[in-house]
């Protein structure tokens, strides 16, 4: 397990929230944003639940005011299995502690079986609380509507492939297919969404975005790239340079390996890695 541990170093900044913010910092140093992300996910008890908005309210007040307080949430950590009133009710305290220190809180997307109650909650959230935004994963099929009724709303868009193992019935299962929803979404957004991130690795969907904004003069300050930490640092450096603005993904916590596995079954790359430190390369 330790050995593990050290693996996932890489793609998680650390145990602890002190050390998020210290990789925040580093980050910012270099012109990046950050959003910063407790991990865990799935918890099934009110204790617990309440632990887990308790602790993502401390990172809040534990960034400091020239990096800037963005942190990303899953709602299956915040109780989404209990009951419906329960995790609104836990969210929304990480709301009001994000309004009072000028943060903004993102609501990952999970699985689909929970894509139509995160929504749900989501809209109930946004009713109260503008310094929320959302994902939507482009590999499902629903998510053409989903990306129109978000742009209807005002709703700030975080656009991802989408990390889960899915059925044809509710996505699209081939890369090039999901490569084409990602781009036709993204200049959705692009053209018409409130300051859309554009989250993803992949050179072709990061080029089609350049291209596109420049064809469509939509200025730099308009979106903004994500990525995860540890995946291609010199492409944020080089975006940066070019006057774009990229946030980076920074998960912590000792729940490091649901996450740290769904970014080894992505890509081969990351597994080879994985394999080269194993074997001392
Ligand atoms: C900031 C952020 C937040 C996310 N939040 C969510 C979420 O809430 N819910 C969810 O389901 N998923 C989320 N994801 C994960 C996402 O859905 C994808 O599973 C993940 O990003 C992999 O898809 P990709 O588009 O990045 O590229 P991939 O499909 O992994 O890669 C495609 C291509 O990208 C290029 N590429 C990738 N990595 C590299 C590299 N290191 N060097 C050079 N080229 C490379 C290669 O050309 C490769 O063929 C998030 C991703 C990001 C970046």
């Amino acid at each position: 397990m330790k050995a593990l541990a050290f693996l996932a170093r890489r793609f998680v900044a650390g145990e602890t929230a002190p050390e998020a913010v210290a990789a925040g910092a580093r980050l910012k140093a270099r012109g990046i944003l950050a959003t910063f992300d407790l991990l865990g996910e799935d918890v099934l008890d009110q204790a617990a639940a309440r632990r887990a908005a308790e602790a993502s309210r401390e990172i809040l007040r534990l960034v400091p005011k020239d990096v800037e307080r963005n942190i990303s949430i899953k709602l299956s950590s915040m109780g989404q299995e209990i009951s419906r009133d329960f995790c609104l009710e836990n969210a929304a305290t990480i709301l009001d502690e994000a309004k009072a220190v000028g943060g903004f809180v993102r609501l990952d997307m999970e699985g689909s079986k929970t894509t139509q109650s995160t929504l749900d909650l989501f809209r109930e959230l946004r009713k109260t609380y503008d310094n929320v935004g959302i994902v939507l994963q482009a590999y499902l099929h629903r998510t053409a509507d989903d990306v129109k009724e978000a742009i209807a709303r005002g709703d700030r868009v975080r656009l991802c492939k989408g990390a889960y193992q899915e059925p044809a019935s509710v996505a699209l299962q081939s890369m090039d297919d999901i490569r084409a929803n990602y781009v036709r979404l993204a200049h959705e957004l692009l053209d018409k969404g409130n300051y859309p991130a554009i989250a993803t690795h992949d050179e072709s969907l990061v080029q089609d975005t350049l291209d596109h904004t420049r064809r469509a003069q939509i200025p730099a300050g308009r979106f903004e790239f994500q990525m995860l930490y540890g995946l291609r640092p010199k492409r944020w450096d080089e975006l940066v340079a070019a006057g774009y603005n990229v946030r980076i993904y920074v998960p912590y916590g000792t729940h490091w390996l649901p996450y740290f596995s769904r970014r080894l079954r992505e890509r081969k790359e990351n597994v080879f890695f994985v394999l080269r430190s194993l074997l001392g390369g």
